[in-house]
């Protein structure tokens, strides 16, 4: 659904040609020096599709962004939002029109062949060639990157994607989430560093959602760097340990996922009184409080400005009894509802 056939494929390069084959080399050893401090970086990456028609769409607007190496990096951003456009970019899928980037360290322009041998995708499409088995598929795409028959591990990758049992069958007696599995192993055969999953769990069931994020987090473990879009707000803060959002080309914020939730420092605390109300006591007149029936009492505070106990005290000191209490925190959807919708919550009052 994301995605119209129809569109012009025309800037899209082919990935079967022998000429735009990545370098033979794999994994992190192909690389040799100490190891990059980053393992992305953009630089007013810029991109704009031309149709056949004349039609143009600015998809990626001078892009700046820095993905440190051995963590867990959210993109997320609305459809359209260019994040799949910024991915194949790197993977050198689709030609960018300005701007520079780094895989690794590697220039994408410069040694095109070594940047793309340091990052495997993993695409949103379970697109696979039904008559072929995980294991063909496997051989055929380490051939494609090169790597020698004696350094294969489509055996190991396959184990490592919980298919081995399935390495022989046709692809197309595979479910959903074997699929995507067995995208994953195909993006890990040349060993690569850097690992992006483009909306991996898309319209995957729960279950499988989280034994994908288990694999990712040991991948990550293990010392791959993690870059995924996701939709799922929620996973991307639980899974992510920094995220970048992006929204119509351009990214509108990037931080640690803890700071970017602090970004929108409201709370809320919610008690429930032992005794009625009619109006809100004097006592608690010093704080935003609303009064949505007689025996609840809603406030509204900064993290950095009031603590529970405070409000809690000023409770006591109304004569009223604490009957029930609950606190609520924003969560990633919060803060991205309000950077998407430009409010902002910088520094100053105006979240
Ligand atoms: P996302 O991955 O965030 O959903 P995309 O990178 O797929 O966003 O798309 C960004 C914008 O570029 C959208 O407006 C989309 O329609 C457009 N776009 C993507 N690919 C092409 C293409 N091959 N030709 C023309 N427009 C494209």
């Amino acid at each position: 659904m994301r995605r119209a056939t129809t569109r012009p494929e025309t800037e899209t390069r082919p990935m079967n040609q022998s000429d735009t084959s990545p370098a033979t080399t794999a994994g992190t050893g192909a690389h040799a020096g100490p190891l990059p401090e980053q393992a992305i970086t953009a630089r007013r990456v810029d991109k704009t599709y031309r149709g056949d028609s004349g039609a143009s769409v600015h998809a990626l607007k001078a892009v700046d962004l820095d993905v440190p190496r051995g963590g867990i990096f959210g993109l997320l951003g609305p459809n359209g939002a260019g994040k799949s456009t910024f991915i194949n970019i790197l993977a050198g899928l689709v030609v960018k029109s300005a701007g520079t980037a780094e895989v690794w360290g590697i220039n994408i322009d410069r040694e095109p062949r070594l940047a793309r041998a340091a990052i495997g995708v993993v695409p949103q499409e379970l697109n696979l060639d039904a008559f072929f088995s995980p294991h063909e598929m496997l051989e055929v795409q380490a051939g494609f990157y090169g790597v020698p028959p004696a350094e294969r591990r489509t055996m190991e990758i396959l184990e490592r994607v919980g298919l081995a049992e399935k390495a022989k069958a046709y692809s197309r007696s595979l479910s959903g989430g074997m699929r995507r599995r067995l995208l994953v192993a195909k993006a890990l055969v040349h060993n690569p560093p850097v690992l992006v999953l483009d909306e991996p769990t898309a319209g995957v069931d729960i279950e499988l959602r989280q034994s994908l994020w288990e694999f990712v987090r040991e991948l990550n473990t293990n010392g791959t760097t993690v870059v995924l879009t996701t939709h799922y707000l929620e996973e991307a803060e639980e899974l992510c340990d920094r995220i970048a959002i992006i929204n119509q080309g351009q990214v509108i914020a990037c931080d640690d996922t803890r700071a970017l939730v602090q970004r929108l420092d409201n709370k809320e605390l919610r008690i429930t009184v032992g005794e009625p109300l009619d109006a809100l006591p004097g006592a608690l007149s010093r704080f935003t409080v609303d009064l949505p029936d007689d025996r609840t009492l809603v406030f509204r505070y900064r993290t950095r400005e009031t603590e529970v106990r405070e409000i809690l005290s000023a409770v006591a000191e109304a004569g009223l009894s604490v009957a029930d209490l609950s606190t609520e925190e924003p969560d990633l959807e919060d803060v991205f509802l309000a950077l998407t919708r430009g409010a902002v919550p910088g520094n100053s009052d105006g979240g």
